[in-house]
């Protein structure tokens, strides 16, 4: 009986653990990316011998499919995750509060942090308790929880604007890549259930060291390599289609490839193009797209200690010092991090830098006789779907109404937001899927043709 043969098309994280997770379970499986690297979303560029990120990333201790994913790329020592959460908050006035937590059990390890907590009021901060146990008592899987907007919820539940803007959204902005008024419940309430209230250590923070495009491109090729698959590299699909004979033909600009089973792990755009989603639904557009803008900074000198913070009252949102990822040997190099950019994602280089350069300057007054260097800002118009209301009722499940045919991606439904974790968890349930499906066609690949026409409902 012949092994089953399966394509996995777009080489971004979830492409990369379907792979590689059929691979570990004897799949012959082939990788077809349409660019000339693996990892997707998460890329380098060098300049003049420095690399510089498209875009900060950051994960929290809970997000365990990640750092398993991690692991099996041997790139654990290339992540730094901190000992305990610590996220110092900086403003232009020069005050420095922080969000840290202590080694009691969730929800007290964060108790003595929100009681000091400077930037809210006594009284916010005494009705942080009314929000907190809500939010462990909701029902993650009650669907009304995505009909409402978070900011909603917590001015329901005695938080006032000021505690949404200074507190609720230094969590919610970076995660969801929406702010705490645009964001689904749903989502939000999973953030903050998994990352702070269920285990005290699910918020620890952590970071590449190294450039992504060696954390999941170089070490993602090696690895799957290793593990025998086919990694086509510039290889565009331009369409999916099944087989009279069972399978399916993956047509792409060079050639056409015959498979039993095949994952789309593309962007939702793409998967409609490739005709595996249908299109009249026009499920891409209905989930949206949020854009995160980074801005780096290359400066001659040495401005902060910190490794990274979060800002209020400043345009900035968050800083990383980014010096040895990016191979800045002297001086520092900085990249302020702007997520649910839709007000800067238009704006001009030469109006950017200058208006962060001066942000900087006020929120770190050693950056005032610092020389600048270089800039690099790197756009990303699509980072992530957007998280609104009605969200989760959109994203499709991994299987499709085609038997033999899978999705993955962050955007589909993984219960995370659009992020690393869902994106690899997606990656793994899509290959759970073929292997299932394989055991179920007896591992012959072969199957009734009749059920293939079509494509998601
Ligand atoms: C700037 C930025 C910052 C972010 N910050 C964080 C963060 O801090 N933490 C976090 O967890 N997440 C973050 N994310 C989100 C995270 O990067 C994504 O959720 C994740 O990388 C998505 O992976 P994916 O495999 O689902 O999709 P993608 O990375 O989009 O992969 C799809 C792949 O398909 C390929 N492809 C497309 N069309 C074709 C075709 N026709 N043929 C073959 N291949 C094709 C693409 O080239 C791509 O490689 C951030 C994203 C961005 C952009």
């Amino acid at each position: 009986m012949k092994s089953t043969r399966v394509g996995v098309v777009g080489g971004g994280l979830a492409g990369i653990a379907a792979a590689l997770t059929l691979a570990d379970a004897g799949v012959d499986a082939t990788l077809l990316e349409r660019r000339p690297r693996l990892g997707g979303l998460t890329s380098s560029i060098e300049r003049d011998g420095l690399s510089f990120d498209n875009g900060q990333h950051v994960f929290l201790k809970c997000c365990s499919a990640y750092q398993a994913f991690l692991e099996r790329l041997g790139a654990m020592e290339q992540v730094c995750i901190q000992p305990r959460l610590d996220m110092p908050v900086l403003t232009p006035s020069g005050t420095l509060g922080s969000i840290t937590r202590s080694r009691l059990p969730a929800p007290l390890h964060l108790a003595s942090s929100l009681a000091r907590y400077r930037y809210l009021s006594i009284k916010d901060r005494i009705r942080l308790v009314r929000a907190v146990v809500a939010l462990r008592r909701l029902n993650l899987i009650d669907p009304s929880l995505d009909t409402v907007t978070f900011g909603d919820w917590l001015r329901q539940h005695g938080q006032s604007q000021r505690a949404i803007d200074r507190l609720w959204n230094l969590i919610i902005q970076p995660t969801l890549n929406v702010t705490a008024d645009q964001s689904s419940l749903a989502l939000a309430a999973q953030v903050f259930r998994v990352g702070f209230l269920e285990r005290s250590n699910g918020a620890d923070v952590g970071w590449s060291v190294v450039p992504l495009a060696t954390l999941h491109g170089t070490n993602a090729e090696r690895t799957l390599r290793e593990a025998g698959v086919k990694i086509l590299l510039n290889t565009s699909v331009n369409s999916v289609t099944p087989r009279s004979s069972g399978g399916f033909t993956v047509h792409t600009r060079g050639e056409d490839l015959a498979f039993d089973a095949v994952i789309v792990s593309t962007a939702p755009r793409v998967a409609e193009t490739l005709g595996v989603l249908a299109s009249e639904r026009h499920l891409a557009e209905r989930l949206g797209a949020s854009p995160i803008v980074n801005i780096h900074f290359v400066l001659d000198r040495k401005v902060t200690n910190h490794s990274m913070a979060a800002c209020l009252d400043s345009p900035i949102e968050f800083f990383f010092d980014r010096t040895d990822a990016s191979g800045v040997t002297s001086g520092q190099c900085l990249v302020i991090s702007l997520s649910a950019a839709d007000r800067y994602i238009g704006i001009g280089t030469s109006e950017l830098v200058p208006m962060f350069f001066d942000a900087l300057c006020e929120l770190l007054p050693r950056a005032r006789d610092a020389e600048l260097l270089s800039a690099v800002v790197m756009r990303e118009h699509a980072a992530t779907f957007r998280a609104t209301p009605g969200i989760e009722s959109l994203r499709p499940s991994t299987t499709t109404a085609v038997p033999g045919l899978f999705l993955a991606g962050a955007w589909c439904k993984t219960g995370w937001p659009a992020t690393m974790e869902g994106a690899v968890r997606s990656g793994n349930e899509a290959a759970a899927k073929v292997l299932d499906f394989r055991s179920d066609s007896g591992d012959s690949g072969s199957q009734d043709a009749t059920h293939r026409e079509g494509a998601v409902s």
